[in-house]
């Protein structure tokens, strides 16, 4: 199937970002030089242009952060009544809500996603997720989970969602009352280090939140330091189980988001149409960098040749290309390694014996693209069925009976989310009960709300962000 459409190009413009030429360390409330500590080049993963040189922090940068974080701890932030904490709390979702569009941008050039969903889905969801919790700030003890917050955070988060993770960690943290020390992912710094002057601009208390830029060995040197109370890691499930290790018997506290390899379940009496834009959504959304995407598709036999057939239609309409263009559906993938990783388990996928197809996209010269693929002919033993691929890649197995569905869904290391397609009410509530996964969406996927906690089984991981379940991570 060829290319459907054609369409004029619509880019968002980048002249709203200043991207600096390098960047400090953030702590105590200014920017400053790292002691020693590396830079690293920041890059643009749809046209490999350099951004930015970003520092990376070393030990003693690691301990000049925590260091900062438990004097502001101790001397305002957990002193302060929830009442004023929440002031400040509104204040920055009120300031990302203004730089909302500089922002947007900004993540879509060091993040390659494309702009309408930076736009439309990360920053709403980023403000939204600050607003919520600076209504808790004042009400912890309706919380069930007491009022004391446990002291300093050290908080490390991926490169998929880096605002909306940094979000996550540090909206319930400081409503709490606690101090934060957070590391962004080294491919996708600028909107950590953005925010870090949101919070020069709210005239947040100085040392409240430290941003430490750097790689794997930054984040270990939070870990590892001894004066973090509580850690709270987003990212692999490989790096998540080195994290539980050196953690263990120590006084620290530890929330793990970690991998997952969604089913997306589609019996023969649900609305196919929107089922196919589900489907769609669920695994192309962000290029499929998504811990929670429905890369397994789960398709009732009687109606698999007709959604297969649909969906191989609807993804020859997705337009791949510039993050910037208004148009764009999926975008750049977020670096090389990550594109070699995609690129491994799809060629596994056919040695194995899986029928490949991808959408007949033009692939831009310069950067990191995939284009959106759907492999059949796939079973349960297959790597690409058991394995997070991470990326713009779908695999689809058959069932007959729901007992099926369910065994096949919960075959899995994994368990973070799961997607349930039928008409019938009685049967989405019995499949939510049965299946092993920390989110189940009922004929609808990949949708967030602060409100409502989310966090996986088993290997996804341990502890709920977002709702009141997300407050209990941070109160002693
Ligand atoms: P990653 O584990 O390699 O990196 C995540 C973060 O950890 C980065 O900031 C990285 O620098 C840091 N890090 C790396 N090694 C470390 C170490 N030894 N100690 C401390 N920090 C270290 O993961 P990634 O490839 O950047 O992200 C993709 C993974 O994240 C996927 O597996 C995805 O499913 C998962 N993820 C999960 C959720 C969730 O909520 N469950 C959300 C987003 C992403």
């Amino acid at each position: 199937m060829g290319k459907l459409f054609d369409y004029a190009p619509a880019p968002e413009s980048r002249a709203i970002v200043n991207i600096g030429a390098s960047y400090g360390l953030f702590i105590n409330g200014e920017f400053v030089d790292p002691v020693d500590g590396e830079p690293f080049k920041t890059v643009n993963p749809a046209s490999e242009e350099v951004l930015a040189e970003v520092s990376a922090a070393g030990p003693q940068d690691v301990d000049r952060a925590v260091t900062a974080a438990r004097r502001a701890f101790d001397t305002t932030w957990s002193r302060m009544p929830g009442r004023e904490r929440a002031k400040y709390l509104f204040r920055i979702a009120r300031i990302i809500q203004e730089r909302a569009r500089e922002l947007a941008v900004l993540e879509s050039l060091d993040n390659g996603k494309p702009i309408k969903e930076s736009r439309d889905v990360d920053l709403p969801l980023v403000a939204a997720h600050f607003f919520y919790y600076a209504g808790w700030a004042d009400k912890l003890k309706y919380s069930g989970y007491g009022e004391t917050p446990l002291g300093v955070a050290g908080q490390v988060i991926p490169w998929n969602f880096p605002l909306l993770m940094l979000a996550w960690k540090i909206a319930p943290a400081l409503a709490c009352g606690n101090t934060v020390v957070l590391k962004p992912a080294e491919t996708t710094p600028l909107t950590a280090l953005a925010f870090a002057e949101i919070c020069q601009q709210a005239e947040l208390p100085p040392g409240v939140v430290n941003i430490l830029t750097g790689a794997g060995e930054t984040g270990r040197a939070l870990v590892e330091h001894s004066g973090i109370d509580k850690i709270a890691f987003t990212g692999s499930t490989e790096v998540g189980k080195a994290i539980a290790k050196s953690v263990a018997g120590t006084r620290k506290r530890l929330t793990l988001e970690l991998g997952g390899k969604a089913a997306n379940i589609v019996f023969d009496d649900a609305p196919i149409d929107q089922a196919i834009e589900g489907i769609v959504g669920g695994i192309f959304f962000n290029q499929g960098h998504v811990c929670c995407a429905g890369s397994r598709l789960l398709v009732q036999e009687s109606v698999a040749d007709d959604v297969l057939e649909r969906l191989r239609r609807r993804m020859s309409t997705l337009r791949l290309g510039d993050p910037l263009d208004k148009n764009t559906d999926v975008g750049a993938i977020n670096s090389a390694a990550q594109l070699q990783k995609i690129r491994e388990l799809s060629q596994i996928g056919e040695d194995e014996g899986a029928e490949r197809w991808s959408a007949a996209c033009e692939i831009p010269d310069r950067g990191f693209w995939y284009p959106p693929t759907v492999f059949t002919g796939v079973t349960q033993a297959h790597r690409i069925a058991r394995e997070e691929i991470f990326g713009p890649v779908l695999s689809v197995l058959t069932f007959r009976t729901p007992d099926e569905a369910v065994e096949k869904a919960n075959n899995t290391p994994y368990g973070l989310s799961a997607g349930v397609w039928t008409d019938k009410g009685s049967r989405i509530l019995s499949m939510a009960n049965r299946l092993r996964a920390g989110v189940v969406w009922a004929n609808t996927f990949n949708k967030f709300d602060p409100t409502s906690p989310f966090g996986g089984y088993k290997e996804s991981g341990f502890g709920r962000e977002g709702g009141r379940h997300g407050l209990e991570g941070y109160l002693r």
